[in-house]
């Protein structure tokens, strides 16, 4: 595998583009936004730019992670000649079925499609294409770079050469991947999901209060944040959509959201990214008081 596509150059597509392209790779990053391609590039050179700052890397080493990246705004320019394709766009279940349609038609019959989806099945994914034994999950952390784990989503049909292939791939960037069968949620969210919804839950029940709930859990079980704050970084809107993805899946009341998170979502707050969650990121330095507080 030499020369990969990135599909999306949001928070997660940058972070991906910016981990193959450190570890050698030809990146073809896509995106339909000029802007969000820019913004991605600039980000990748910010988070470049602080490895340097402490050492991490050289100098040179920043020049050839920036070299090994080229921007497309046309998807069929950007996965010609690849070996694998990264799908990093939208979380929208209809956006990703039409993308991975046209990848099936655009790409080479050998390249592998791989996506980065939180919650949609990748078995679904894959039944859109003539090859579904050739597409994969490929769940990265936010943020990429820094952030070892790799969930593997072997889909229904989901082949074991090509699911060798992506964990030594992903070993091969300093990554440890695991493997995992795709059923909603995966586990990564399957377990921290209802978590974060039970603690919502506490709330919502008047158990305690926002502080409390998150000094317990971090104080007492270690969490580097609590989980009211997780949710937040997270946002409420994602958390509602995957617990939604869950509930749907297994018809089961546990993965029902809360509904104090439903009328967050509905009220428009959705944490850090609206500028209010549970905690109020409003002004700039209550925010940062409140992560500094939560890093320590
Ligand atoms: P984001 O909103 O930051 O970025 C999405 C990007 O996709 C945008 O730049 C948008 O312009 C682009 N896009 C939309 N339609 C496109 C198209 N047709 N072709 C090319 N680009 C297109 O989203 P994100 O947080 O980076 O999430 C991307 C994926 O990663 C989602 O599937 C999400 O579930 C998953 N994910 C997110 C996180 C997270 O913490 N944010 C963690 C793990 C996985």
């Amino acid at each position: 595998m030499k020369n990969i596509a990135v599909i999306g150059a949001g928070t997660m597509g940058n972070g991906i583009a910016h981990t193959f392209a450190q570890s050698g790779y030809q990146v073809n990053l896509i995106d339909i936004s000029e802007a969000s391609l820019e913004r991605g590039v600039n980000t990748i050179t910010k988070n470049l730019d602080r490895m340097l700052a402490k050492e991490k890397i050289s100098e040179a080493d920043k020049a050839a992670t920036l070299n090994n990246i080229t921007t497309f705004t046309v998807l069929a320019d950007g996965v010609k000649n690849t070996d694998l394709v990264v799908e990093a766009a939208t979380e929208n279940i209809d956006l990703k079925l039409s993308i991975f349609k046209q990848l099936d038609e655009m790409c080479a019959k050998d390249t592998i499609l791989a996506t980065n989806t939180s919650s949609i099945s990748i078995t679904q994914i894959g039944a859109v294409t003539s090859r579904p034994e050739q597409v994969i999950g490929m769940h990265f952390m936010n943020p990429v770079p820094i952030m070892k784990l790799v969930e593997i989503i072997r889909g229904y049909n989901t082949t074991d050469a090509v699911t060798s292939t992506i964990m030594d791939l992903s070993k091969k960037l300093g990554k440890i991947p695991t493997e995992v069968n795709d059923y909603p949620g995966f586990v990564a969210n399957r377990i921290l999901m209802p978590m974060l919804n039970e603690s919502i839950e506490t709330l919502y029940n008047g158990v305690a209060g926002v502080e409390e709930i998150d000094t317990v859990m971090k104080l007492g079980m270690a969490h580097p944040m609590g989980p009211l704050q997780l949710a937040d970084f997270i946002g409420l809107d994602v958390c509602l959509s995957i617990l939604n993805v869950m509930y749907d899946g297994f018809k089961n009341p546990k993965y029902a959201p809360c509904p104090l998170l439903v009328n967050m979502v509905r009220a428009g707050k959705l944490g850090v990214k609206s500028g209010e969650g549970f905690y109020d990121y409003s002004e700039s330095r209550k925010a940062e008081k409140v992560a500094a507080q939560f890093s320590k």
